[in-house]
């Protein structure tokens, strides 16, 4: 199947790799003396080929992002087309393009009434670096300048530019470049594998909630500007929150008339069996950043869909905001963002989800009887495997990351792209995944954790 391979030299391409590129989240002394990238080639569907022909089932839909799935050639044509019409124009300074205007419509259709106003970005990371800008902006405009700090959880992921990076929860990314401003907080994650303990998740729920207000009141409530959280923490290993957590953080934020905020560029576009993350976790953010889902990863494009009450407030009281990117609301992407949301629709794909939900835990559900495995879980289309040396006591492998990168390098020999997060295994396969796909995704996933449990024995021997 993989035709576009058979006209590429292989050796070259991965000789000018070594020699040229400097790839994100890389080690790159590990990457060279490991011999280079694996070159991805083709793709359709959930299935994905590299440049030696080995066929993949793409358990993470690329980077949590390819929703409509591999080989949509609308979206191919509509950036076709697009480029003929108009390939550029700018949306600063009173202009617009057609698919601009038209995707912020249709992103406002899909989200609650109150979102009507969207700001457009270029990634997730630039989508949340908007909003520490409007929102401390915002706050001075209403009289509150001490408004300034944030709160985020430990491990949270909001992106790798300087502001992101500070939101985010990650210590290595903290100890890196200084991304340690002032006035960002971080709090327990609401993870009760890890931290629940003899609790029952819905009391770890509340206690890890409480975290919050405890934040809040040691900074200061008249100084909190905002709470940022991903609905699902994605990065983190696929945390889903107990059914307590989020309407407790939603009290706590409004008891002290802190803004909250949903990073739904994992969750959001249907991951989770709903539009968005927040409605299936139960709460309501007043802002949203978001991206991946949006074009299905086929064109960067991120987005900030931002509630009535507080964007009315911020025209009403503010100049101009001195904000925004080039490529902000390209049409290009736009165009192709617009007909992926079409497609959604289209094809009933949220509802897929939610309806294939279920078989999706029961299949991952299926994999608990595995010496290594100490919990599934899943929501909608996201999941996670939790890699064990000690089932029934949740303890983990020594070594954070060890095992869990052993069982990770298994699935890609055996044909399953399944990512590791330290020691927990995590999917999000795009969102038009079949039965029969799930079944064979699980069938490789136990084939590669029957390869990594010998590795394991082997090292105790
Ligand atoms: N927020 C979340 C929840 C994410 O998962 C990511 C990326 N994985 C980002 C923000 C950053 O998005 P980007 O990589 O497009 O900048």
């Amino acid at each position: 199947m993989n035709t576009h391979a058979k006209n590429i030299n292989i050796a070259e391409v991965v000789a000018n790799d070594i020699a040229h590129h400097f790839h994100p989240f890389t080690d790159h002394k590990a990457f060279h003396a490991a011999g280079g990238p694996r070159v991805m080639t083709q793709a359709d569907g959930v299935w994905i080929w590299d440049a030696n022909g080995n066929k993949m089932l793409d358990g993470m839909a690329g980077l949590w992002c390819v929703n409509v799935g591999y080989g949509r050639k609308e979206l191919a044509e509509a950036a076709y087309q697009q480029m003929l019409d108009l390939p550029y124009y700018n949306t600063f300074f009173k202009t617009t393009t057609v698919p601009t205007t038209d995707l912020a419509a249709k992103i406002s259709s899909v989200m609650p009434k109150r979102f009507q106003h969207i700001f457009f970005t270029n990634s997730g990371s630039e989508s949340n670096d908007t909003i520490v800008r409007f929102v401390r902006h915002y706050w001075k405009l209403k009289g509150k300048p001490y408004r300034q700090h944030f709160i985020a959880r430990t491990r949270g992921y909001h992106g790798s530019t300087m502001v992101a990076a500070n939101l985010g929860g990650f210590q290595g990314m903290h100890e890196q470049g200084g991304t340690r401003f002032p006035g960002f907080h971080h709090v327990q994650q609401p993870y009760w594998y890890d931290f629940g303990g003899d609790k029952t998740p819905e009391e770890f729920g509340l206690e890890a909630a409480a975290d919050v207000e405890k934040k809040i009141l040691e900074v200061g409530p008249e100084n909190v500007a905002a709470f940022i959280g991903e609905p699902i923490q994605g990065a983190a290993g696929v945390l889903i929150p107990p059914s307590t957590y989020w309407p407790e953080v939603q009290r706590i934020c409004r008891k002290y008339g802190v803004l909250l905020i949903s990073d739904e560029v994992i969750c959001g576009f249907g991951r989770t069996g709903n539009w968005w993350g927040f409605q299936s976790l139960g709460f309501e953010p007043d802002i949203v950043p978001m991206a991946k889902g949006l074009s299905s990863g086929y064109q960067p494009i991120g987005a900030v869909a931002f509630s009535e009450a507080i964007i009315k407030e911020f025209f009403d009281l503010g100049g101009e905001f001195y904000h925004g990117m080039t490529y902000a609301g390209h049409p290009v992407a736009a165009a192709v963002a617009l007909r992926n949301i079409e497609i959604i629709q289209r094809e009933k794909l949220v509802e897929k989800t939610r309806e294939i939900g279920p078989y999706f835990a029961d299949a991952l559900a299926s994999l608990r009887d595995h010496p290594i495995v100490g919990e599934t879980r899943s929501m909608g289309l996201i999941g996670a495997i939790e890699l064990s040396s000690n089932k029934a006591k949740r303890i983990r492998f020594k070594d954070s990351g060890r095992v869990g990168t052993m069982c990770r390098d298994h699935c890609f020999k055996n044909g399953l792209i399944m990512r590791a997060c330290w020691d927990t295994m995590v999917l999000s396969p795009p969102l038009v995944i079949s039965k029969k796909e799930i079944d064979e995704l699980v069938r490789l996933a136990r084939v590669a954790l029957d390869a990594t449990y010998r590795d394991v024995k082997a090292e105790m021997a």
